[in-house]
């Protein structure tokens, strides 16, 4: 089973957003937009967002239906969108 998603996103070398350099050892997030890995600056930033609570919602029911169907593993993926993680 490939984690793609988990290797590329954990171990991402900068920020999606900003670019800004990200060491495997600084806490990114998932953004609920666009599911790229981003630093926490920008996801304060993207907390601000008006729509933030309806596509955070929305983001994660549909990260249960795909991740269940493809890595067998939601909870994980799912929880980065929320929780910070490291490489
Ligand atoms: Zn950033």
């Amino acid at each position: 089973m490939p984690k793609t998603w988990e290797e590329k996103l954990s171990c991402a070398v900068s920020c999606a957003r900003c670019h800004r350099k990200l060491a495997p050892s600084d806490e990114r997030i998932l953004s609920v937009y666009d599911h790229e890995p981003i630093c926490m600056p920008c996801k304060r930033e993207e907390e601000k967002r008006a729509d933030y609570a309806d596509v955070s919602k929305e983001a994660i029911g549909q990260c249960m239906a795909e991740t269940e169907l493809l890595y067998g593993d939601p909870k994980g993926y799912c929880y980065h969108h929320f929780y910070p993680f490291k490489c």
